[in-house]
């Protein structure tokens, strides 16, 4: 008897048809013998809508804490569908909210972290025969207060209880048959992956591909829980999460991620002194601002130096406005922002043991006279910044330059 940690997305649990069809997996997979905990998200478009209501209400300027009351709700929802839908197919069923598990997190509202799972309740259950309904994307923090974990987090959810319950398998139901070498939606000719090492999948989940929240990828990769990522709506071998191999690390490039999301800031004319960089990035850090990509350029003739680095769309207006005395104090010349670029990153664990992939990468761009605007690479992914209008172009291009359409096998490497 295998213990199962399903985890249905809002698009799985979009209609009430869709929670029977849920409630019919969750069922079966009882019947077949297993031990099952279904973690869920809201209904699709319920989490966009609880956030504007609250942007609207508020014209952003709002508590953290209270977003976090407001938009953890979608989640209440479809948990009780689901418990009630299960036990229309007469099997025992229990839901649980975050705080009732309990998920405990930090206080950073909006995007928490699991510090612990306390499922001692979902065993005691799961022990009388009964399905375990859990809410993804909900914790609670040391006072008590409602947390959630960033969007997409009810991936995060799953994994994290399939760890703590030291789960068999932990299955990701979603709207797409596995992962891709890019999100298919972009690039119809885009193949699946069977397997994926957990390490590319992290590059590719920081980088854009949101198929998997990257924090859920972090936890399976620290705890090894075998992640599959398999549709809702029929039936497959989805891709596996697994230790990298000698086959993996032949191919040289895996997979073209893409991220729309990030915008970028640039700090002009900074007097190029020891603490600048130290001063931009603690004010932002301060402020609870993650920064990505960084890039630091010293003008031979001024002696200054100018910063470029990018944040998250959602926190661009924040950063710019907390940036805004600090640089002007610090005596630079401007602040300048940019929130139309997009991020196209290639990914490989091959990249480790073979050249000529940057060159190649921005071979194709130039192909298509896309102009680089920040590039940056670690040791499996090199990433661009470039104009968002040239985004899907570029990732096409690059798709077709790695020839990721193809069998690895028949791959031609130059
Ligand atoms: P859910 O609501 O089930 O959590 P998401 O919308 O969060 O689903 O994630 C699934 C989506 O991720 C797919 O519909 C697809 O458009 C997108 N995606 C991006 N990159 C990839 C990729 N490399 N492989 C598969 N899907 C991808
Ligand atoms: N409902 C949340 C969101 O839309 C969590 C999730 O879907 O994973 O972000
Ligand atoms: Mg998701």
């Amino acid at each position: 008897m295998s213990l199962i940690v399903q985890k249905y997305g809002g698009t799985s649990v979009g209609t009430l048809q869709r929670i029977r069809n849920v409630a019919a997996r969750a069922v079966a997979a009882h019947r077949a013998g297993h031990r099952v905990v279904v973690t869920v998200s809201a209904m699709s478009g319920e989490t966009n809508r609880l956030v504007a209501l609250v942007d609207e209400l508020s014209g952003g300027n709002y508590s953290q804490r209270e977003y976090d009351v407001v938009v953890a709700t979608g989640e209440q929802v479809s948990i009780g569908l689901l418990a009630i839908a299960i036990e229309g197919l007469g099997v025992p069923a229990r839901s649980y909210q975050g705080w009732q598990v309990r998920f405990v997190t930090d206080s950073v509202h909006a995007k928490a972290r699991i510090l612990d799972v306390e499922a001692a309740n979902i065993l005691a259950d799961l022990d009388q025969g009964r399905i375990v309904v859990v809410a993804g994307f909900q914790g609670v923090d040391a006072n008590g207060a409602v947390t959630t974990l960033g969007r997409g987090g009810s991936d995060t959810s799953a994994v994290a209880l399939a760890a703590a319950l030291n789960a068999d398998f932990c299955d990701i139901y979603t709207d797409v048959d596995g992962v891709y070498t890019t999100d298919p939606r972009v690039v119809p000719k885009a193949r699946k992956l069977e397997r994926v090492s957990y390490e590319e999948m992290l590059e590719m989940a920081s980088l854009g591909a949101k198929v998997l929240q990257t924090r859920s990828v972090e936890l399976a990769k620290k705890y090894k829980v075998p992640v599959r990522v398999l549709s809702s709506l029929e039936e497959g071998t989805g891709t596996l999460l697994t230790e990298e191999d000698e086959l993996m690390e032949q191919v040289v490039v895996s997979a073209i991620a893409f991220n729309r999301d990030e915008a970028k800031i640039t700090v002009l004319g900074v007097p190029d002194k020891p603490g600048v960089a130290a001063m931009i990035f603690g004010t932002l850090a301060d402020a609870n601002i993650n920064v990505d990509m960084i890039v630091q350029n010293i003008s031979a003739q001024s002696g200054d130096t100018d910063v470029t680095f990018t944040v998250a769309k959602g926190e661009y207006k924040q950063a710019l406005a907390v940036l805004k005395d600090p640089v002007a104090a610090m005596g630079a010349k401007n602040l300048l922002g940019d929130p139309d670029i997009a991020k196209v990153s290639v990914v490989g664990v091959g990249m480790r043991s073979h050249s000529g992939v940057a060159q190649r990468m921005f071979k194709a761009l130039s192909r298509d006279n896309i102009n680089i605007r920040m590039i940056s690479t670690s040791e499996i992914k090199i990433s661009v910044v470039i104009d968002e209008k040239y985004m899907e172009l570029a990732v096409r291009s690059l798709h077709e330059a790695f020839e990721l359409d193809k069998d690895a096998g028949d791959r031609v490497r130059d």
